[in-house]
């Protein structure tokens, strides 16, 4: 079993769950979590920026 599935941090899908589920792949943000990859291709720049730059 994997560990504890992560929640998106913009919709808070469960991200574990849409890996198994549609077999796609989500973004990892670094050292802040992850995101589903529909969130990931909804972002705006400005969220993009959030997310990727600190
Ligand atoms: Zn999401």
């Amino acid at each position: 079993m994997e560990p504890a599935a992560d929640a998106c941090l913009r919709c808070g899908a469960p991200i574990g769950l849409i890996t198994r589920v549609l077999g796609e792949i989500p973004v990892e943000v670094p050292r802040k979590g992850a995101l589903c990859p529909s969130c990931y291709r909804d972002l705006s720049a400005e969220e993009y920026a959030s997310y990727f730059k600190s």
